[in-house]
């Protein structure tokens, strides 16, 4: 699975764990996040921000 990183924060979203916090559990795909979903830590960045992270 893939992570995914804001450019503005440096959250990353981790496929493979998701973000109970936000409601996404373990294995959610990135793909699979709501179209306006917002970064959870700094909420300025957009999923199409996002860039694509290896571990
Ligand atoms: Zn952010």
């Amino acid at each position: 699975m893939a992570c995914f990183r804001c450019p503005g924060c440096g959250y990353t979203y981790d496929e493979s764990q998701g973000d109970a916090h936000e409601g996404y559990p373990p294995g959610t795909p990135f793909e699979d996040l709501p179209e306006d979903f917002v970064c959870p830590d700094c909420a300025v960045r957009e999923k199409g921000d996002f860039e694509r992270a290896r571990e």
